[in-house]
């Protein structure tokens, strides 16, 4: 499972939470009026077990240390 999220301000309104729409005010619909949109984490693959999660160690598959079996550091 990943489903890293960041919040980063939103680029149609910069953060105001409103817009303006034929000299009207209006809730951005970028954000929902919250100034900020949640977009996915970057994610960097672990170079141990390249995203697998697991690498082999010693014949026997098991989880990866490095990333401890998720594939990706967080970003
Ligand atoms: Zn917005
Ligand atoms: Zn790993």
């Amino acid at each position: 499972m990943n489903n890293n999220t960041t919040t980063v301000t939103c680029g149609q309104c910069r953060g105001q939470g409103t817009t303006v729409w034929n000299g009207n005010k209006t809730t951005c619909l970028g954000c929902q009026g919250s100034g900020n949109v949640r977009v996915a984490a970057p994610a960097t693959l672990c170079g141990q077990c390249r995203g697998q999660g697991t690498v082999i160690s010693q014949g026997k598959r098991e989880q990866c240390g490095g990333c401890g079996g998720s594939g990706y550091f967080k970003g």
